[in-house]
């Protein structure tokens, strides 16, 4: 079990605590403010979508917070000096609502029944449910974003091949935000279900797979990197780049990392050989809805 914890720590994905500043203030040490705020925002999101609160919440000496499984009972954990810094930074509850949202999400879209590390797709997920879940309970769409911002400006974001750039993710919470702002206008779906839209015109050229990650990635011809979301939206995850070595065809810029691809379409952790590892595949794809073929049946 430990492994599978362990693995999820960097669940949120920002930085340590231990290297507090100077603007440290004595509310950060009140971690008995933090409980009581944890506690309080699980169990007002779980009475949201109607389930008991028997999620488990327990404080732990880590650098965020992480949402594991143990014994078949679901656990978030937390570092209340964090959640007291969210919170001064943010000046908003709101941003803890956010946070602890985005870990019941994560339980919630059985991310946490498989052992293993967090994927873009998995945190783009739980940042929708994060921005859904907090429209429902009354929030604007900044204070759904306030914890998004917060972390950013803590300087603690840190892009990773696990988790996506802070603009994604701030492009799917208010994605699920507008999607349970439109709820209330249900009649609109079922005028779109009659009348589709027109079919995008994206020519998508190129397929990615990364080690570990289920998801399918796109990348256009535009360069962009696309990650459709389960109501087939698509958000920019990466670019596409020229690279600057002969090593490499071309670049993936991700967040601050950049990944080279070299010509049989192997993704690299570097631009370099030197010390760079493979990180996934990529296939040319050719579907162009433009160039569609049309073919005729035979008569019979
Ligand atoms: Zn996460």
């Amino acid at each position: 079990m430990i492994k599978g914890y362990i693995l999820l720590l960097t669940c949120l994905s920002i930085g340590s605590l231990a290297a507090q500043d100077s603007k440290s203030t004595s509310r950060e040490n009140l971690d008995f403010e933090a409980d009581k705020i944890v506690k309080e925002a699980t169990t007002n999101i779980l009475n949201y979508i109607g389930l008991p609160p028997d999620f488990k919440v327990v404080q732990l000496n880590i650098p965020n917070v992480i949402a594991y499984t143990k014994h078949g009972d679901r656990y978030i954990g937390y570092n209340p000096k964090f959640i007291q810094r969210l919170r001064i930074q943010s000046e908003t509850d709101w941003s803890a609502y956010s946070v602890l949202a985005h870990e019941i999400g994560h339980h919630l879209a059985g991310h946490t029944e498989k052992n293993g590390r967090s994927n873009p797709g998995n945190e783009l997920v739980a940042d929708h449910f994060s921005g859904f879940i907090l429209q429902r309970m009354g929030a604007t769409l900044a204070q759904a974003e306030s914890a998004l911002l917060s972390l950013e400006k803590i300087g603690g974001i840190s892009d990773t091949i696990h988790h996506p750039p802070v603009n994604s993710r701030i492009t799917s919470l208010a994605e699920g935000w507008m999607q349970a702002a439109s709820l209330n206008l249900n009649h609109k779906i079922l005028e779109k279900i009659d009348n589709p839209e027109a079919p995008s015109t994206n020519v998508y050229q190129y397929k990615c797979t990364f080690n570990g990650d289920e998801n399918v990635y796109y990348i256009n011809q535009n360069d962009q990197v696309i990650w459709f979301n389960e109501r087939g939206r698509p958000i920019e995850i990466g670019k596409k780049m020229p690279s600057e070595t002969t090593n490499f065809a071309w670049n993936i810029k991700y967040g601050r990392s950049v990944y080279g691809v070299d010509a049989k379409g192997v993704i690299w952790s570097n631009t370099n050989y030197s010390s760079s590892f493979k990180v996934g595949i990529i296939d040319k794809f050719d579907y162009n809805p433009n160039q569609i073929e049309e073919h005729t049946e035979p008569e019979k």
